[in-house]
């Protein structure tokens, strides 16, 4: 019996992965919970499967919160603190890191410092502080992605000498705006970026879908999963069927496939490297019919070309990157920037940072703090 922690229980990957957690009763039991705000889906999942320990976001929430208990009391803490306490729950073994964006490092951290299984969906991690983050698991913990792609990487890994890979393959779904004009690209409205075409994720990560950040992102996050000096492609495939490849130095491809379900990964990533039986469709090849595949329109992507360039540049300007991107997203959710000015805000950002080593993850805490001060400044810009 697997003992397993959650961060950002309430969200899309959290309630996954607690429903494979009730499907597979007899190989895992949930011991600490951290959510958010959303008390309402946490208390049920309080109630189904009595953690000893939970976290909310806001001390407020607590008292609520114990009122809609019925029949079990854990100890209840908040806000970062409490989320690094869950990380770090002498009973965990494992502990899925599925807080959205910076806010997961922290917790992440901890968890890894305790020596616990990682099953790593918070990609935001491995964006703003990799070296920092495997230095300290190195000989701990593993750390294993829950990513689709970087679980598709991982599986087409099995039993190879990783001396072979001559590149890895990421595949992208291009999102909802992949057949835009450059024109059409001006009008987006928040309800058409809230809407991917083949996965139902966090409004976060939906928006770094659409600006196709979310690619960016992954790619430095394989590239330190599976190695700096790994080429990494990136190539459109819009039915999401293909969640990633790697070729060998024999020009042989291995490639993971299957429905679009985050359960699929998740539990891969829980049971690695067994596997667990999945009560889901299979893939039906004849109704699919085809496979489509394309290159990235860096023009109408901007982002991938930043995420390039910070991994490039290195130090702290990966956590740039990823902090300006948060307050860009957020600040185009709020409907203060059109969807274009996204990536315009990260790159001036960037533009106005000097990359500084990183030494440990105070170096990269306060490069996050100075990211998200300038790119609020630039934001309240009039334009
Ligand atoms: P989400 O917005 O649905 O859920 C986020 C969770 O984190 C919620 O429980 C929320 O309450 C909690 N949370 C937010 N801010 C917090 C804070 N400051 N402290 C504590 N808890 C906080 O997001 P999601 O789609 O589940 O994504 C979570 C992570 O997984 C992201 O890093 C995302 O990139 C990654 N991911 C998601 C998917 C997907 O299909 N949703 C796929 C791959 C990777
Ligand atoms: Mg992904």
């Amino acid at each position: 019996m697997k003992k397993i922690s959650v961060l950002g229980s309430t969200g899309s990957i959290g309630v996954n992965t607690l429903d494979v957690a009730e499907r597979n009763p007899n190989q895992f039991k949930i011991v600490a919970l951290a959510g958010g705000n959303n008390i309402e889906v946490l208390a049920k999942q309080i109630n189904k499967f009595q953690p000893k320990l939970v976290s909310v976001l806001n001390p407020e929430n607590i008292d609520p919160l114990r009122k809609a208990l019925l029949g079990t009391s854990p100890e209840i803490l908040s806000g970062e603190e409490g989320a690094i306490a869950v990380a770090s729950i002498e009973e965990a073994d494992m502990v899925v890191s599925a807080i959205v964006g910076g806010a997961g490092l922290a917790p992440t951290f901890a968890a890894i410092q305790k020596g616990k299984d990682i099953a790593l969906a918070n990609k935001e991690t491995l964006v703003i502080a990799g070296e920092v983050v495997l230095r300290e698991a190195k000989g701990k913990c593993k750390i294993i992605p829950v990513d689709s792609e970087h679980s598709a990487i991982l599986q087409a890994l099995n039993g190879e000498n990783t001396k072979r890979i001559k590149k890895i393959i990421l595949t992208a779904s291009g999102g909802p705006f992949r057949t835009f004009s450059l024109d059409q690209m001006e009008e987006i409205t928040v309800s058409q970026a809230l809407k991917h075409p083949n996965w139902s994720m966090g409004p976060k990560i939906t928006i770094d879908s659409a600006t196709m950040m979310n690619k960016g992102l992954e790619y430095i996050e394989a590239k330190w999963l599976f190695g700096l000096e790994t080429p990494v492609e990136i190539v459109v495939h819009p039915q999401s069927i293909v969640h990633s490849m790697v070729e060998f130095v024999d020009t042989s491809i291995m490639a993971q496939l299957g429905i679009p379900d985050m359960r699929v990964p998740i539990a891969y990533a829980m049971s690695y490297p067994d596997r667990l039986e999945a009560d889901l469709p299979s893939l039906d090849f004849a109704k699919l019919a085809r496979l489509d595949f394309e290159a990235p329109d860096y023009v109408k992507f901007p982002c991938l070309k930043l995420a390039f360039r910070a991994l490039e540049t290195g130090h702290t300007m990966p956590a740039i990157l990823n902090a300006a991107n948060e307050i860009a997203v957020q600040g185009f959710l709020d409907e203060k920037i059109p969807f274009k000015e996204i990536s315009e805000l990260i790159k001036a950002t960037m533009d106005n940072h000097e990359s500084q080593p990183v030494n440990n993850i105070e170096d990269v805490l306060k490069a996050d703090r100075w990211a998200r001060e300038e790119a609020t400044k630039l934001l309240a810009v009039p334009h």
